[in-house]
Formats: structure tokens, sequence, C-alpha cells
């Protein structure tokens, strides 16, 4: 076994050892091949016959002697040419070079000067090799982002820093569940010792969840700055991207650094990168695995008293590792919702608050411009607004600049980040009525807890959260139908305000086909088949169907009643939406400006219209 433990981190990082032996190569290289061919010169090789007719033609004008070659120069012409040639015993040579008067040595002629050949062939590559190095080291740190990675002088030790950059949650606007989730982490930061004395451990790892732009990473920042303790972040990517091979030495160097600053808070941003599901493959990611199990040691490593707390922010919660959230690693999760317009309007506010801005800006027609815009998307408009204002000349940006960048804002995100445009607010907002009205005409109560009009990360575009006054276990065959109904109030609501169809209803339509399908083949609520079963097998929890276990011709008149129970109820529902459909108007245009109502606004201003 190999301990995994303090001995691997003191080695230098592999990939700077593969950088020096790069180094040393190329300057053996260099040397070897390079320096030869820039000091000496095109030498030919010559026969010593030539050498000697050379030398009486006159044209040889310097000769150097050593003991395996003799080197010569002749003048051609004005053209000088180098010769080398085997050495032959000849002791007229001399004498014959002497009587024509040609210089001849023993030694190379021109020495070429030692220290300009030592520069050259050491000093250079050198110079370019750190010149590399630094870029290197810039772009690399460039891509930690403020408070990543340095490396050293030394080239050896790498330090994580703590991001200096200080938010609060004055900074995040809206948010307030999660802010209230959160604060517990920040009392336990301040004071640790209340949570001591009576035993309580602090959570280690919070899970910050929701979907891309509203926040997640500016709300860490925050809890670090209402906390007052030093916060280190890196990206799940730059774990596995930045050194291949260095993930794992890299996890623990990080929590190194954080437990000697703690209390402190260690931010990974986008853990689905190395939190992904094990599936157990061969070919599976070695590297991200590593990654991964590297961090989960580490956090049940250290102790929470110590007051070093991870904070974590994805918007795939789904495909997280389950190890990652088994408890004491990060087993709480904070959601962090695109926000209604109240919290679009606060969201404005933090961004207008840090440019000039003309008299009164009309915040509120902006936040009801971008139903559906992450904060992320609302910073951007403000600032797009500024650029426009600074491109048409302006000094302070303006209402009118505004509503021009939600434009180029919202056109340039597509339908990427659904935001509803005003009609689609408008079908969505009568949908989600028609549900709860139809709902509310049935019992008389307060047939939903909420109802919502902001996208959610789920996809639907709008949702009404209704509340079984009771659990039932027994459920009626008028309980079955009045279901359908409310089901059916949200396509019917569309057709009686709108005469048109949409796609919003596909959801309703599979959960009615279910009951109906249901109530004929297994419960015996058929008019044609009585109590017979008509479909066997299933298991209800899993969400399994079934067989049908009846003739062809039986299983098209179960499709026949299946059809004409859900007519029926929509049929019905269409009835009480069109008999209130000046109620509905109203509910629909309160819903169209909050967003987002409670079930006892929504039984107010049923009320009042009664
Ligand atoms: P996430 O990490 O969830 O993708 P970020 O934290 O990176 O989102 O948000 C990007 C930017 O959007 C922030 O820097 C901030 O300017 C703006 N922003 C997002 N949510 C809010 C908010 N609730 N209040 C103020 N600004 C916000
Ligand atoms: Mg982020
Ligand atoms: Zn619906």
């Amino acid at each position: 076994m190999e301990s995994t433990g303090s001995n691997n981190k003191k080695k230098p990082p592999r990939t700077l050892l593969y950088y020096y032996g790069l180094v040393f190569l190329t300057v053996l290289l260099f040397n070897w091949l390079i320096m030869p061919m820039l000091l000496s010169r095109q030498v030919t090789t010559a026969n010593y016959s030539d050498f000697i007719d050379a030398v009486e033609s006159g044209q040889v004008k310097q000769v150097q002697f050593s003991d395996t070659e003799i080197r010569y120069i002749t003048e051609e012409g004005g053209y000088i040419r180098y010769f080398k040639t085997g050495v032959v015993d000849n002791p007229q040579l001399p004498q014959m070079l002497q009587e024509r008067g040609i210089t001849y040595t023993a030694e190379i002629p021109e020495t070429p000067n030692l220290l300009l050949t030592i520069l050259l062939s050491y000093g250079l590559p050198i110079l370019i090799f750190s010149l590399i190095g630094r870029q290197v080291s810039k772009n690399m740190t460039a891509r930690m982002g403020a408070g990543g990675l340095n490396i050293h002088g030394r080239g050896v030790a790498k330090v994580y820093k703590p991001d200096t950059d200080k938010k609060t949650f004055a900074d995040v606007a809206g948010q307030e569940e999660a802010k209230e989730a959160l604060q517990e982490i920040i009392d336990y930061l301040n004071d640790p010792k209340i949570y001591e004395e009576i035993g309580a451990k602090c959570p280690k790892g919070v899970l910050l969840v929701g979907p891309p732009g509203t926040g997640k990473t500016l709300m860490a920042k925050a809890v670090a700055g209402e906390a007052n303790v030093p916060f280190f972040s890196i990206s799940g990517s730059e774990f596995v991207e930045m050194f291949v091979g260095r993930g794992a030495a890299k996890v623990r160097e990080l929590f190194d650094e954080a437990n000697k600053q703690a209390p402190c808070i260690v931010f990974i941003d986008e853990i689905d990168t190395i939190g992904k599901k094990r599936d157990g493959q061969i070919s599976g990611n070695d590297e991200r695995e590593q990654t991964l199990n590297q961090l989960l040691t580490e956090m049940d490593g250290f102790e929470s008293n110590k007051g070093v707390i991870i904070l974590a922010a994805t918007n795939r919660p789904e495909i997280l590792d389950p190890a990652l959230l088994r408890p004491g690693r990060f087993d709480r999760q904070v959601r962090m919702e695109l926000p209604d317009l109240k919290g679009r309007e606060d969201i404005l506010r933090v961004h207008l608050a840090k440019v000039k801005t003309e008299g009164t800006i009309d915040v509120n027609l902006i936040a009801r411009m971008t139903a559906g815009a992450s904060g992320a998307q609302l910073a951007n408009i403000v600032n797009e607004a500024a650029l426009r204002a600074v491109r048409l000349g302006g000094r302070q940006v303006s209402t009118s600049d505004l509503v021009e960048s939600v434009e180029t804002v919202i056109a340039g995100a597509e339908k990427k980040n659904a935001i509803l445009s005003e009609e689609e607010k408008r079908i969505v907002a009568y949908h989600e009525i028609g549900h709860a009205l139809v709902a509310a005409k049935q019992s008389g109560a307060a047939p939903v807890q909420k109802i919502t009009i902001v996208p959610r990360t789920s996809g639907a575009l709008g949702y009404t959260m209704q509340v079984e006054e009771e659990e039932k276990s027994l459920v009626s065959k008028d309980d079955a139908l009045q279901k359908l109904e409310v089901l059916c109030g949200g396509r019917a609501a569309e057709e009686v305000v709108f005469d048109i169809i949409t796609t919003g209803a596909s959801n309703d339509i599979e959960r009615a086909t279910e009951i109906a399908r249901n109530m004929v083949t297994r419960y015996g609520m058929s008019e044609n088949f009585g109590m017979m079963a008509l479909q066997t097998g299933g298991n209800s929890y899993l969400g399994h169907s079934g067989q049908m276990n009846c003739s062809q011709e039986t299983a098209r008149l179960v499709d026949e009643e299946v059809r004409d129970i859900i007519r029926k109820a929509y049929t019905n529902a269409k009835t009480v939406l069109a008999e209130n459909r000046e109620i509905m108007d109203r509910l629909a245009a309160y819903l169209i400006e909050k967003e987002t109502i409670t079930g006892e606004e929504f039984m107010k201003i049923l009320g009042e219209a009664a």
C-alpha cells in the first residue's frame, strides 16, 4: 500500500519536472546541432591531391593542421571557400607552404570568443524558455481568476489565496429563502462557541442549486463576506482541465490551505463537472473519479468544528453522485430560483445603483418586461443600457435605454432561457387561473397554495400548487371526475379566452389520461364494464402501467370510454370558466401583474367578485 499522505506533496509537481526536462533537452539539442552549424562555415571535404593542386596553383591562403585533418581556405576570383581533407604523412608540405608564403598553423586560426559561445549556447535558450514559461504561468493564473493559483518563483509550491473581492447580502437582491437558509452558517462562523458548547456541529457542505445566472457564485461570496472569513474559490472544471493528473493533488492542496486559514469558506463552482455519478464504466474518466474521491476523503477527514465550510454550486443536482449528497457531505441544498417580479425589481435596483441614472427610472416597467430573466441577464440589461447611453452621447441611463437593451439581451438570449413574451405570459396566466378557478368552484375552499407564472427549473412555464386538505386513501368516482375537470381547466381557459390550443397542456393531458384509464381498467368506475379488471400487474409506486389483459376489441372500447370521460370533463370545465369569465379576467390580470399569488389572495379576489 502506498500512502497518499504527506510525502507526496513535497515532491515537485510532475508537470514542472517535465517542463525543466524539456528545457534541458532543447539546450542539449541546440548545442549539438545548431551551434556547430552557426559557428562553422560550409566546409567541403576534398581529396588530398586536390589540396596539393590548390597549393600549387596558389589558391590556398591559409592552412590549419590537426591530428586528424587538414583544414584550408582557398580564394578564387574573390570567393573564399573552406575545405578539409585527411592527413597524409608528407614531410615536404611545410616547406611547400613556406615557399608560397601560405600561413599555416596547428591551431584553430580564429578562436571563437569563449564568453560569446557560452552565452549563445546556454544563455539564449534559457532566456527564451524563461520568457515562454512566464507567459504560460501568467495565462494559467489569469484562467484561475483572481485569487487563483500562483506558481511561485521556486516553481514548486502552489498557494491558494483567498479571494479579496468582498460581497455582502446587500449585493444579492431577493433570494430571501436562500439567505435565510445560509444565515445559520454565517452565525456559526461568527461565533462557533455557542454551537460547540451545546455540542452542535455545523453542516460541512451546502449545495447551491439553481439555473445559471441566479447568483449562486455571488451568494457564496456574500456568505463569506457576511461572516468575514476568507473565501477560497475554484471551479470544478479547473480541477479536471488544468493539469492532467493533478486534480486529486489540487484538492488536497486546497484543503491544506483552507485548514490553515480556518475559519473560512471553500467554494466549488460547477461541482457537477467532477461530481457526476460514477458509472463504473471501464473507460470512465479516471481523472475525474480520482478528484471526486479525494474530495470525498477530504470532506470526511476534516472536523467541521475547525470551521471550514464548503459551498458548492450546480445547476444539475440530479446528475451528482449520491456519495456527494450523503450526510456529512453536501447534505443541505439551498435553492436559488429565477426571480419573480419583485425580485427582478430589486435586482435591477441593485445594479442601477452602480450606474448614473436620469431622474426616475420606471423599474417596475423593466421588471414586467423581463419575466423569466435571470439575475445575470438583468445585470447585463443594465450594463447594455449604460453602453447604449454612452453610444448615443448621453451621460445618464434613461428608462428608454433600458427598454431598448431588454430587447438586445432577450433577443440575444433567444429561447435558451425561456423569457416569456407579453402574449405568452397572458396565456400561461389564464391557463393556471383556469385550473385554480375550476377547483375553487367545485369545493368552495382555497384550491391552491400558490400560483406562479415564473418559469421553473423543471421547464414548466407556470404551476399551480395544490394542497389536499387531508390525505385521502379512498378516492371516490366523483373525486376522480373533479380532478379530471381541474386538469382540463388549463386548456379550457386557453380555448375560452384566446380560442387557441397550445402545447402548454401536455403534462395535464398525460395525467388526465392516466386517471381516466385507471378509472376504467382498474377501479371499476366505468359504465360499460363495471367491476371488471382489465389491467393487471403494474406498480403504482414505481409508475409501471401494467398489462392490458383483454381482447383487442375490448381494448378499443376502453380507449373510447377513456376519451369520452375526458371529453366530458373538458366540456364541464369550459362551461364553468365561461360562466365565470369576468372573475377569471380579474384573477388573470392580478396574476400577470404579480406573477406569484397565494391561495389567500386568490380567494380574496374571488370573494370580492361574488
Ligand atoms: P450563477 O453562479 O448562479 O450562474 P452568478 O452568481 O455568476 O450566477 O451571477 C452572475 C451575475 O448576475 C452576478 O455577478 C450579479 O451581477 C448578477 N446577479 C445574479 N443574481 C443576482 C441577484 N439576486 N442580485 C443581484 N445581482 C445578481
Ligand atoms: Mg456561477
Ligand atoms: Zn396546466
